[in-house]
């Protein structure tokens, strides 16, 4: 299709336009492909070796005319395929759920103003703008760049970063040598520019190979995979047995239906087929519970890995504190100003140490230093619905507003003073600089980390104007005193008549002259010491990389509990020149010693997730930068910021936190270690029933007698007792407690061996009683059918007494308290309807073979059930009271 895109280069489109472009085009959005073809996802449901032995099972019935027996299986293969189609679609749309959360944002100027919008509503013809950090949104050619750099890896695989330009190409060249496009999906890295969408949604580069894959989202995690394989290759054994059972059956000249059903049992029983969906939907509603408290999973191995996550790695700004910047103090060469007032209102006096207000016409210095402020500046404060807010980075929103409150306006400053060049912000260079034209001369500002700005200066200003030479130590001894306040310091710089020229990093070395320090308070979050002393608790490091300045980091790092004021060490604290002078050999020891790291650039944070790692940390590493993405893609969990973190660290992470708070990572790691748990809890509860009723029929064909439970019964327990009572352990709440116990090691097998003993426990009870039953009532001249209703019921019984144990693997199932998971409680209701539907309607008896039972068996049934339920009691009463028994 060939489209005029009819745009003006630099105003945009028109508002009415980029609406009806919208109708027009549809949204920027990739189709859902998976989805759509809900046959085909229906029909996967019956691609499982069971179901195949089912459907033989099914036919071959049928052949003997055992037309009930038949409907019962083919009824199960239906029902079964009927819940794997639920469970995966639930599964898939908590994912596609959270993918919605993280929406990525587009700036796009349409008439001529500049617009923040969700990258959905971009239309072919939109002017957009792009910066480092930022995803493109669309196909675009580009109109403008400067030094625009960017991975296009998603598309080509190739991770250097590519270099763009804005020229144009013949129609001829090639996708990858198209250097005036950036194409969807594809991460700026560096430099900024401007290009034109010429392809939204479906018909870009990224939409074309998302229709050649289908992209369906996977469901799988080491976890899963171990126990998908786990599960197919007992299938494969039992398959196996079962086939040997029949032919040694057949061998021995026993009757071959009788051998056939009894093979058929031991396939259906033995196989744990829920496994892997129960596994899948129970990560799903922990990615759901984490999404509810606002940590959004992008890959999910990490919500295995959060749980034994030992190491959380934090920045300070944003996550720790609130990233609500105020100046609470300036300081110049000649005096201390302290300044009233808190948030971004402009409500505040500046006042002297008397309490008297300061007057800018009486200081030169802290008139420059406010005014570096403002010029040297690119944030914005707004005023709406009461509230005055800052748009733009809140360390210079804070100094637009002390410097309202000194009555310094900034339009008026631009109007007089305009910008003509700038050297913008970056965390490794810690400061910035702007040239400004100022009548005939320029003028050079600038703001930036304390250490930086003094390499930056020669020369210091007074309160007259005059210029004296720069005196370091007191410039160095007043940011450390407000530092140890906790406040945030930035030292200001300007040089005057300075000649047209370029703003470059090599001219402005030892040019400027010092104005002043401004000192602002970023209060701590009111969670974050909470927070971190839970993390204390369950036995998590909690360390802080700030690139802030030492005294500050410590100050707050203290206030959060990060650090204990009373009895400092000496290696809790390094600061980033100690990390470049360690040793390689000592390098580790001292990282994993150190709580706090301070003054410390991107690109080491990536050397401390690694050495943290080589003393065998599991890391959970946050960041916001594009610089951090190395390092939040090594760490075991990287995790990015969702509000103010950039485009290119989110796509690096495995968990973007909605919120960007501290104590969020926390609550992560919480529910973490809660799917894990409710993992371990389904696996243990399942096992024994599936272990059971193997061994229930193998003992029988091994001895020759009747088959205690027939192959309908079976796959009524398993399917019953999967949905009415497994299922609902995946909503089981937290354990009290779980986040006082360390974390797991992640090597640990999901089952320990106290666990594995259990499981044989309880399928060595299981078989016992089931058998015993079985004989006692066949003996005392009941039925078959009746012997048979009773062994079912024991199973199922049995089972959900388990149930409770299984709600906790360590302290006793009436502690945990029986109604305190009213989805257990609702599921044991229905299995009870269930059951007494199996054993007393005449029609179902018909169907499964079963016959009425009297109140003796059900005492009996019980009393098993209770001895199972005293056995695992005493079994966890052992582990706790012994230590050894623990592991
Ligand atoms: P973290 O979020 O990791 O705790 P941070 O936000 O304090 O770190 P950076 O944003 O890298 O770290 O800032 C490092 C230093 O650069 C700050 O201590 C400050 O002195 C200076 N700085 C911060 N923002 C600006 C800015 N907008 N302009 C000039 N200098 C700045």
């Amino acid at each position: 299709m060939v489209l005029l895109l009819e745009t003006d280069p630099h105003r945009g489109l028109s508002d009415g336009e980029a609406v009806q472009r919208l109708e027009r085009f549809g949204p920027n959005a990739l189709p859902v492909a998976a989805r759509s073809n809900l046959l085909l996802r229906m029909a996967r449901q019956f691609h499982h070796p069971l179901i195949y032995v089912l459907l033989v099972a099914g036919v071959v019935t049928a052949g003997l005319q055992e037309y009930a027996d038949s409907a019962v299986i083919f009824g199960v293969v239906v029902l079964n395929a009927v819940v794997g189609f639920i469970q995966e679609s639930k599964a898939e749309s908590a994912l596609e759920g959270l993918r919605s959360m993280v929406r990525t944002r587009a700036k796009v100027v349409r008439e001529g103003r500049e617009h923040g919008v969700p990258s959905e509503d971009l239309v072919p013809g939109d002017l957009v703008m792009l910066e480092s950090g930022d995803k493109v949104p669309a196909d675009l050619r580009l109109v403008r760049v400067t030094e625009l750099r960017v991975n296009e890896s998603a598309l080509t695989g190739e991770s250097a970063p590519a270099h763009k330009d804005a020229v144009v190409l013949p129609e001829a060249t090639p996708v990858a040598d198209r250097r005036n496009m950036v194409y969807s999906g594809t991460l700026v890295t560096g430099g900024h520019g401007a290009g034109i969408a010429v392809a939204t949604g479906a018909e870009t580069e990224l939409g074309e190979i998302h229709r050649l894959v289908g992209a369906a989202e996977t469901l799988t995690t080491p976890l899963t995979a171990k126990l998908a394989w786990f599960s197919k290759v007992l299938t494969i054994a039992i398959l196996g047995l079962a086939a040997v059972t029949f032919a040694v059956g057949l061998l021995r000249q026993q009757d071959a239906i009788e051998t056939f059903t009894a093979a058929i049992a031991l396939a259906v029983g033995a196989i744990p087929e829920g496994l892997p969906a129960a596994v899948t939907i129970t990560l799903a509603i922990g990615v759901a519970r984490m999404a509810r408290r606002r940590a959004v999973i992008r890959r999910l191995p990490a919500v295995e890995t959060l749980g034994s996550t030992t190491v959380i790695c934090t920045d300070k700004t944003g996550t720790l504190t609130e990233n609500q910047m105020t100046v609470q103090a300036i300081w110049t060469p000649d005096v201390m100003v302290e300044v009233t007032g808190t948030g971004y209102a402009p409500e505040g006096v500046l006042q002297n140490h008397d309490g008297d207000n300061v007057s800018l016409a009486a200081n030169a210095a802290l008139r420059w230093t406010l005014v570096a402020g403002v010029g040297c500046n690119d944030a914005a404060i707004t005023h709406d619905d009461k509230r005055w807010n800052v748009v733009g980075d809140p360390t210079e929103g804070a100094m637009l507003v002390v410097a309202a409150k000194a009555g310094v306006n900034p339009e008026r400053f631009a109007a007089g003073t305009p910008r003509v060049a700038a050297i913008p912000f970056s965390s490794e260079r810690q400061y910035m600089a702007t040239l400004h034209r100022d009548g005939d001369d320029h003028v050079v500002l600038a703001k930036g980390a304390v250490e930086r700005m003094l390499e930056l200066c020669s020369l210091q200003m007074g309160a007259d104007g005059t210029l004296r030479p720069l005196d370091c130590s007191a410039v160095l001894c007043a940011a450390d005193l407000l530092a140890a306040r906790g406040l945030r310091v930035l030292a200001t710089g300007v040089r005057s008549g300075v000649g047209p020229g370029e703003l470059t990093e090599d001219s402005l070395r030892g040019s400027l002259a010092f104005t002043g320090l401004q000192a602002m308070l970023d209060p701590p979050r009111p969670a974050a010491r909470s927070a971190v002393a839970a993390c204390h608790a369950a036995g998590i490091a909690v360390k802080m990389i700030t690139g802030d300045h030492v005294a500050t980091a410590t100050a707050i790092a203290t206030n959060v509990g990060l650090l204990d004021a009373d009895e400092p060490r000496p290696g809790d604290v390094l600061v980033g020149t100690d990390l470049a002078e360690l040793a390689a050999d000592e390098f580790p020891d001292a990282v994993d010693e150190a709580k706090l790291f301070a003054r410390v650039s991107p690109e080491q944070k990536l050397r401390l997730v690694q050495a943290l790692q080589a003393r065998g940390q599991v890391v959970a590493m946050t960041g916001d930068g594009v610089n951090d993405a190395p390092a939040l893609r090594q760490a075991s969990v990287g995790v990015a910021m969702g509000r103010s973190g950039t485009e290119v660290a989110k796509d690096a992470a495995d968990m973007v936190l909605t919120d960007d708070d501290f104590a969020t990572i926390e609550a992560a790691v919480e529910e973490g270690r809660a799917v894990f748990d409710n993992l371990t809890k389904f696996i243990t509860w399942t096992l024994p029933t599936n272990i059971g009723e193997g061994l229930v029929i193998l003992a029988a064909i091994a001895f020759g007698s009747a088959l205690p439970i027939l192959p309908t019964q079976i796959l009524w327990i398993n399917m019953t007792t999967a949905i009415a009572l497994g299922l609902m352990l995946a909503f089981e709440p937290k354990e009290a407690g779980i986040m006082t116990r360390p974390p797991r090691d992640p090597d640990q097998p999901l089952l320990t061996r106290g666990l594995v003993v259990r499981i044989l426990l309880v399928s060595t009870l299981l078989v016992a009683s089931a058998w015993w039953l079985f004989e006692w009532e066949v003996n005392r001249g009941a039925s078959v059918e009746v012997a048979r209703t009773a062994a079912l019921n024991l199973f199922v019984v049995v089972e959900a007494f388990y149930l409770f144990s299984c709600r906790s693997l360590t302290r006793s199932a009436i502690r945990v308290g029986v109604f305190s998971n009213r989805w257990i409680v609702l599921g044991v209701a229905a299995q009870v309807i269930a059951q007494l539907a199996i054993t007393y309607l005449p029609a179902m008896n018909d169907v499964f073979d079963t016959a009425p039972i009297g109140v003796p068996a059900w005492m009996r049934i019980f009393a098993v059930a209770a001895v199972v339920s005293l056995a695992v009691a005493t079994d966890k009463m052992l582990r706790r009271v012994i230590p050894v028994l623990r592991r």
